[in-house]
């Protein structure tokens, strides 16, 4: 069979709120950009994500704030401006999950005073929500309870809407037989080599950069171009969902110095609500099993919310995995991290929220477009990816109390 080839500016794999964004930027500053995706687009991660645009409280609990928490202090000013459409890239027909998050937190005196320190230095700061404003199962609780106007957002609309703008330039891929790296040394790619996932039609595709934006697929792609495996880490989490009789609801139950919950609401296909929730409970339970992490979530959701009937709710579970750079045997890098290595920048955004700044580091290495016509038209046949379906949306096991065996943590 004819290989035809085409000449790229810029060509990206992984098709997350990190390669989509960056497609988006690259199309409008002229750059002849492709997106390839070998799963569905959102896999891994943002389709997994709570949606929360931090704007570093959750950095700054300690009473000061963190260099973390200066770094993301911007980004809901940011995001909101996209989200308005005032801004690109144009996420205005994004579904808001909210426009703030709640804050309460257990009684105890490091709580408080996290909360109180957290209030400097922050750009969205902390507001005490009056009692007739609060949600329902936050109504009766004795301490205070705060607003911060962190939004949250529908990962899956905010993919397909930026799905939807660049379909001409997203290709579906066949990572295990119809792709190929073509190299002169490490991280330098000359040529990657295409099979069409249906047609099995060769593509040749010789871009001037190549970005990894594929998160947790980073490490594959450096490895076929001879580039270090070290420079990665993966952190799960054991998220926990609750369905039913539910209000919306978004925001963190603070114990001692962190998020001990943080609980995100949708709506699924049926309109029924559905909560998300993480915290330190998705970090505690990583070894536990779903009926044990469920028993745990009821224990914790009980004393966050004492007015909370759970008697009807149903609950499963999900893992995820946080894709991040590698930070020398420490936790959560601060910020988004790029590395440049011949003519591949891979990249890791640690949080959605911090995309628009990995953004504008990584442009930065963007040479001028080399004038390239935008003309795609041969690749017109070529599959294209779809957005991943919401955990909620999934076939996973929903278990009610009456259901569920009561195990103790
Ligand atoms: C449970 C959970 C909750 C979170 N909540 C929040 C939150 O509330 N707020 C926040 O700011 N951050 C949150 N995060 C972090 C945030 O989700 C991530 O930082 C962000 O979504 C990463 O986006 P990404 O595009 O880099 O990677 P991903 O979303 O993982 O996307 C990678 C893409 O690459 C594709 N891919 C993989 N391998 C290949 C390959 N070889 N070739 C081509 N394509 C490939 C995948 O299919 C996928 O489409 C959360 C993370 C998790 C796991």
């Amino acid at each position: 069979m004819d290989r035809s080839s085409l000449k790229l500016d810029v060509l990206i794999f992984g098709g997350g709120i990190s390669g989509l964004w960056l497609l988006d930027e690259l199309h409008r500053s002229g750059h002849r950009a492709l997106l390839l995706e070998s799963g569905n687009l959102g896999d891994g991660q943002t389709i997994n994500s709570q949606g929360i645009i931090h704007g570093g409280l959750k950095y700054a609990l300690k009473g000061r704030p963190s260099r973390a928490s200066r770094m993301i202090r911007d980004m809901p000013m940011l995001w909101r401006r996209s989200l308005a459409g005032e801004a690109a890239p144009d996420l205005s027909g994004t579904i808001m999950r909210g426009e703030y998050c709640c804050l309460w937190s257990l009684p105890g005196l490091r709580s408080r005073i996290g909360l109180l320190g957290a209030r400097f230095g922050l750009r969205v700061r902390p507001r005490t929500l009056p009692r007739n404003e609060r949600p329902e199962p936050l109504r009766s609780w004795k301490g205070s309870v705060s607003r911060i106007d962190e939004q949250v957002i529908e990962p899956h609309s905010m993919l397909a809407m930026l799905a939807d703008q660049h379909r001409p330039r997203c290709l579906q891929i066949d990572t295990r037989s119809g792709l190929e790296f073509e190299t002169s040394g490490r991280g330098k790619v000359d040529r990657v080599r295409l099979l069409n996932p249906e047609t099995s039609a060769p593509l040749d595709l010789e871009p001037r950069l190549v970005m990894f934006a594929a998160g947790g697929g980073n490490q594959q792609l450096r490895q076929a171009c001879d580039l270090p495996g070290q420079s990665m880490q993966t952190r799960p989490l054991h998220m926990v969902m609750a369905r039913g009789d539910l209000p919306r609801l978004n925001g963190h139950c603070i114990k001692g110095t962190s998020p001990w919950l943080t609980i995100t609401s949708t709506l699924d296909c049926a309109d029924r609500v559905v909560w998300q929730i993480g915290g330190q409970l998705a970090e505690d339970c990583i070894d536990a099993t779903p009926a044990q992490t469920i028993a745990r979530a009821r224990t914790d959701l009980a004393r966050a919310m004492p007015t909370l009937n759970l008697d009807d709710i149903w609950f499963t579970t999900y893992k995820a995995n946080r894709a991040e750079a590698a930070n020398n045997g420490r936790s959560r890098p601060d910020g988004p991290i790029h590395l440049i290595e011949g003519n591949t920048v891979t990249l890791w955004p640690t949080k959605l929220a911090l995309v628009p700044m990995l953004s504008d580091q990584v442009m930065k290495h963007v040479s001028q477009p080399a004038g390239l016509n935008d003309d795609l038209l041969q690749l017109q046949d070529w599959p294209r990816p779809t957005v991943a379906l919401p955990p909620w949306e999934r076939d996973l096991p929903w278990t009610d109390v009456h259901s569920a065996t009561p195990i103790s943590m």
